[in-house]
Parts: structure tokens; sequence; C-alpha cells
């Protein structure tokens, strides 16, 4: 159950919590979504759960203790999907987690008995785009691309979960019927090229071929191959770097046009990493979608960077404190 009002702030200041697999994110968060204070924790993800939520529980206590009003909850985005009882199911990158039920484990370790609210972390980001002060998109697509590539259909403002909490896995949309190997046992994935680790590997494996592209000297002044250092090659005008986004932003398109077929979506919108990738990616992408999208849905059809990039787990988090969470 949860409540979607765009025009009503948040009444209380929310704690929003960002699991991820290297740092623990926590934010305070005001009820017009601005952040009030922030800081970051390391995850120590190998030490295990009760490590993990023991740290978790000291970056919201820390919180509680320099805020003197009251606090209307916390919420957590976490990696894995979250089922309707509220536990995470084999977390990618988190040692030893089975069927963790996160709130549950949570409450008796926090200083005040506050509602506590857990969703994915791409629903959460998705959440932020949604219901925010000042959205107007109530049906959208919401991918983001990061280490791996999440997703979250969001239907007259809410998330949709689908019969498990499971739904929303554009990552995992094939794109190639033999293609790329990907680490959920598929091929073709857009997970497998799109994937920062992905993408990584499959520009490494062309950059050989390609002596003259800046990329070879960027990473020679120390600069490690990533999806970003490929754009600011492109960006600086390297027609390798360009060609190879180009081809990554066709591929995403396909996906996304695979998505927005079957659900009827006129909107994407895209956070995470290289988001901004406006002219390399964005544009590519937002071509090869309009190629294959059924004529209902071309003519309108928009794709844009979303509004929150760093912040979006946290304010997401906070969003879901406030109107309850999931189911
Ligand atoms: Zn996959």
């Amino acid at each position: 159950m949860s409540l979607h009002n765009n025009s009503t702030p948040l009444g209380q200041p929310a704690i929003g919590v960002d699991v991820g697999g290297t740092t623990l994110k926590f934010g305070l968060v005001s009820p017009d979504c601005q952040i009030r204070h922030q800081f970051a924790l390391p995850t120590n993800a190998q030490l295990g759960v009760d490590a993990v939520l023991a740290r978790i529980a000291e970056g919201i206590n820390r919180l509680l203790d320099e805020q003197h009003e009251p606090v209307a909850g916390v919420g957590l985005g976490v990696p894995g999907v979250i089922n309707q009882r509220g536990e995470i199911s084999y977390p990618p990158n988190f040692p030893g987690w089975e069927v963790v039920p996160v709130a549950k484990r949570l409450r008796p370790l926090l200083k005040q008995p506050l509602p506590i609210a857990v969703e994915n972390d791409a629903n959460v980001a998705a959440l932020a785009e949604a219901q925010a002060p000042g959205a107007t998109d109530r049906d959208f697509l919401f991918i983001t691309l990061g280490t791996g590539v999440g997703g979250c259909i969001i239907s007259n403002g809410a998330i949709w979960r689908g019969a498990t909490g499971g739904a929303g896995e554009i990552g995992h949309l094939s794109v190639a019927m033999n293609g790329q190997l990907c680490n959920c046992g598929a091929r073709g994935c857009v997970e497998a090229y799109l994937g920062q680790r992905y993408m990584t590997a499959l520009a490494a494996s062309q950059l050989s071929r390609f002596p003259e592209s800046l990329l070879h000297t960027m990473l020679a002044d120390g600069k490690e191959l990533e999806p970003k250092l490929i754009n600011d090659a492109a960006e600086a005008g390297d027609p390798f770097a360009a060609e190879f986004l180009q081809e990554m932003g066709e591929i995403l398109g396909a996906g996304l046009a695979s998505a927005m077929n079957l659900l009827d979506l006129h909107l994407v919108i895209i956070g995470g990493g290289i988001a901004q990738a406006e002219r390399y990616l964005l544009e590519p992408a937002r071509r090869s979608l309009r190629a294959r999208l059924m004529q209902s849905i071309s003519r309108d059809v928009q794709l844009r960077p979303a509004r929150f990039q760093n912040n979006a787990g946290i304010i997401g988090a906070a969003l879901l404190a406030k109107t309850g969470g999931s189911w």
C-alpha cells in the first residue's frame, strides 16, 4: 500500500539509506526532498550479514542523534529482489546473504522504534523520479546503468512489482539470441553489453585494433578504462570511442524498444553513471528505439536522463519511508 500524491511533500524528515556493495550512503531528507545531511560508510560486505546490518544501524543511529525533530521513518534501497514479506533474496555482491528479512533484523538495532521500508535499489531510484515534488510523469520505464543494469516499471505513479517483486529487470531482456554470456546465465542480455564491467571488457577487447585511439594515452596517464572514460574520449573527438558508444546506444535502444512495445510506455528515464552521455550514448539509443517502436508509440516517445543522479538512492529511499514502502 502506498500513497502517491506528487503535490504533497513529506510532512516530516525521513532517513534514506542507499545500500551498495561497497558503500552505504545515508541521508536525512527534508519534507521538500532536500538532503539536509549525508555521509557514507564502507559496507564491508565480506564480513557477512550481521556486520553489514550493524553498520547500517550505526549510520541510521548517527543521523537520529543529530536530528532533534521527529523522523517519519527509514527507507532502504538494496540490491536484489524484495518479496512481499520484505525479505531480500540473494543480493549480488553480498556474500553469505541468502534470504534475509532486513527490516525485521534491523529494527532491534535502532535507537528509536521507526517504521522501516525496504525496496530494490532501481525501484527506489525510479520512485524519486515518480514522486519527488515537481514530478509529473506517471507512467514510464526507468533504467539505471551501473555495475549492473537495473530497471523499474512505474505505472500510475507507483512501482509495478509483478507477482513476486522481481518485475522491471530490463537488464536481462535479450537483444541477441546467441550473444554475449550474461552473469544471470542467459545470453545476449542488455546487461551483458551495457553493464559497466561488460562494456569495459568489450571496449578493451577492441581497443588494440585502434592504436590511434585517445584512450591509449588516457590509460597510459593512469586513468581506468570505464564507460565514463570512453565517453570522455568520445567528447574529445576519438572516433573509436564515439563509434563504440554509438553501438552500445543502439543495443540499449533495441532492448528499450522491446519493453516499451510490450508495455505501451512512451517515456524512458535513464539513471546511473553514464546517463549524461547525451551525444554519444543517449542520442543513438533514441534513434535505435524510435526505429523499432510500434507506430502508435513512436510518435511521442521520449528518452531522457534522470533528474536525480548520485542522490537518487537516498531521496527515493526517504520517499519510500514516507509512503510506507512496498506491497
Ligand atoms: Zn542476464
